[in-house]
């Protein structure tokens, strides 16, 4: 597998970064992460704009154009024949010569940019979505800037990890009583024709899929509510849903052992799924 390192296109086995590096040291850096279908990108401007925004946040510099971004993830595809999958993108501070709490002037210390790509073929047809996936909920103990899209990621491992010991797909986190999202997603409820989902603040990260997925639904004539909402509310709904940008649009069929409904996926999320799909897909370049 190729893999792009500060300018350059390398074997896997052959990229390099410092020790120092900021990220490695204090998880000082930011990510994305955008699907690849049939050979296209999918949202790719909705990933950039939240680049930009999670840097400036953190006051570290965008080191590239949009054009070279976006030539970077389409030599990445081309060269590493990615059909459907995933392209990981991580800018970090960088590497200062001392370990110092106080970050370093970013005229001395340029940021560090790694790419890589996974392979998955079938993405889109995952027979999870057929299944649906069974969460738990946990205490939400992470940060409290969730919207800036930092790899600092080990609460949410370890959630996942306690939902796997539990024979389940995921955490939902939950900080004074409701809701906050997933792990590594977005989460809703469907009540009659409502999908309720919490608003954006500094509590969640503001999903480039959410955001997709709010429009298709306001266009579909569903009323979208945004507000948060507890396990018990979620447990008693009609659905639930994840999203995020590699699984799409995700049903969840059961939440703390409730199974929802008739324990199959929800028409809603069915729905969802496609129309974020066809149109997704369409736009995608
Ligand atoms: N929330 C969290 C905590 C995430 O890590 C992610 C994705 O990685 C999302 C939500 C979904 O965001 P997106 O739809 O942009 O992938």
């Amino acid at each position: 597998r190729t893999v792009y390192v500060n300018g350059d296109y390398l074997p896997e086995d052959q990229a390099r970064v410092s020790i120092f590096d900021r990220a490695f040291l204090m998880a000082d850096g930011v990510y994305e992460v955008t699907s690849v279908l049939g050979g296209k990108l999918i949202d790719f401007d909705g990933h950039l704009k939240r680049l930009d925004r999670s840097l400036g946040e953190l006051e570290i510099r965008n080191p590239l154009s949009a054009d070279d971004w976006l030539a970077i993830h389409r030599e990445l595809v081309t060269v590493n024949e990615i059909t459907d999958g995933m392209i990981y993108l991580q800018v970090t501070r960088g590497a200062p010569g001392d370990r110092d709490f106080a970050w370093p002037d970013p005229e001395t210390c340029p940021p560090t940019v790694v790419l890589f790509t996974q392979s998955k073929p079938g993405l889109a047809e995952s027979p999870a979505a057929k299944v649906g996936m069974k969460v738990i909920s946990i205490e939400d103990l992470r940060w409290g800037r969730r919207d800036i899209k930092t790899v600092q990621l080990l609460y949410p491992s370890m959630g996942k990890m306690m939902a796997k010991k539990a024979g389940c797909d995921d955490a939902w986190l939950v900080e004074d009583g409701f809701v906050t999202e997933g792990t590594s997603n977005n989460t809703y409820i469907v009540k009659g024709n409502s999908i309720i989902t919490r608003e954006l603040s500094h509590d969640i990260l503001h999903g480039i899929t959410r955001a997709a997925v709010l429009r298709f639904a306001r266009e579909a004539q569903m009323e979208v509510i945004e507000r948060p909402f507890t396990i018990a509310e979620a447990q008693d709904a009609d659905e639930a849903f994840i999203t995020s940008a590699s699984a799409f649009v995700m049903p969840v069929v059961e939440i703390d052992g409730a199974v929802l409904g008739d324990g199959k996926p929800g028409k809603v999320a069915a729905r969802m799924r496609e129309i974020y799909l066809d149109e997704m897909r369409k736009a995608a370049i």
